[in-house]
């Protein structure tokens, strides 16, 4: 008798990279790859997404869009890595990028620099710039890009001697009509992941860096979600994470939480 095979989820998220900013040796850098039924979004390329991927069995042509927050190398630091990837494994469909507007052409040049160009990766890119509140398809998902404040100060301090430099960054509310998930990507503030809850997701993915519990607990219990997974936890937090998971459980008061780790395949 053949065993009844297990159903795969229709709808799931592939851990690609859940560290923070500063390296540690455990965590690949900012990816994550969410599948919706067929339509499969990518979202950031931090440092090993490229071999994530391919140790996921994500094929070269797999990928309907890739989505960047922002411009810090913890969350694109693989991008050229990717678009190399996709070319040696023999990709051909044209691939969206949708990208902070003033990093389109900072990114061109990056392919540039590193000999990528289209004519010789085989498949085109299609460079859309986000806008905040503007929402977008991408494959069968309704994409909106919401505003976070991660990187005003630092365009306070830095923006007039960087003119050209991306300072926008983003978060992500996705649906299919089946489930919804936000997706805070770095923020600046704990409302800020309030605001993705208003309306009601199947999954909260969030950063646990830039941010402190209490405040993130607050926002989350003020519109709890099907499931919160902690991402990009900082590094302090590592150690003593039976300590961070006991926290949690006090804050969220037994809503249902995962602190997530490389390659954990999350259904939701
Ligand atoms: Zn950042």
């Amino acid at each position: 008798m053949t065993p009844t095979p297990i159903a795969k989820p229709t709808h799931s998220l592939k851990c690609l990279g859940v560290g923070e900013g500063k390296p540690c040796g455990r965590r690949h850098s900012s990816a994550f790859l969410y599948r919706f039924g067929s339509t499969r979004l990518l979202v950031d390329c931090g440092d090993g997404t490229s071999h994530g991927l391919i140790q996921a069995g994500v094929g070269p042509d797999d990928i309907d869009a890739l989505l960047l927050s922002h411009m810090h190398s913890d969350h694109v630091g693989g991008f050229s890595m990717l678009i190399q990837s996709l070319w040696l494994h023999g990709r051909r469909r044209r691939l969206p990028i949708h990208a902070p507007a003033r990093a389109i052409p900072a990114l061109k040049a990056w392919m540039q620099a590193t000999i990528l160009h289209e004519d010789l990766v085989g498949f085109g890119l299609d460079w859309v710039p986000l806008t905040a509140g503007k929402p977008f398809s991408a494959g069968a998902v309704e994409v909106l890009p919401q505003p976070s404040s991660h990187l005003d100060s630092l365009q306070r301090s830095f923006g007039a001697v960087l003119p050209d430099t991306a300072f926008e960054a983003f978060s992500f509310q996705l649906h299919d009509g089946h489930r919804r998930v936000a997706h805070t990507a770095d923020i600046g503030r704990a409302d800020e992941a309030g605001r993705l809850l208003e309306v009601h997701a199947d999954l909260l993915v969030t950063e646990l860096s830039h941010v402190r519990l209490p405040e993130l607990a607050a926002a989350i219990r003020g519109n709890p979600p099907g499931k919160t997974v902690f991402v990009h936890v900082a590094s302090e937090w590592l150690s003593v994470e039976p300590e961070l998971a006991s926290q949690i459980q006090d804050q969220l008061g037994g809503m249902p939480f995962q602190i997530a780790r490389d390659e954990d395949e999350i259904p939701f």
